[in-house]
């Protein structure tokens, strides 16, 4: 599952366009979170600019 560094994210949304599962969900506060629905693709770290999105540890 990836996750989401809330401190480096500007909160663009690049990664929520990106996922291929529509798993990225933005809350109501503007921030964004990864969702159940997460296969580990990749795609969203690719598209990241601020490299805020990553796989869990
Ligand atoms: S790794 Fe893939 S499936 Fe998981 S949140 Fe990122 S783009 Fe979506």
């Amino acid at each position: 599952m990836y996750e989401i560094d809330q401190e480096k994210c500007k909160k663009d949304g690049d990664c929520a366009d990106a996922c291929p599962t529509a798993t990225i969900e933005k809350k109501d506060d503007g921030t964004f979170n990864v969702g159940d629905d997460c296969t580990d693709c990749g795609a969203c770290e690719s598209v990241c600019e601020t490299e805020a999105i990553h796989l869990a540890q």
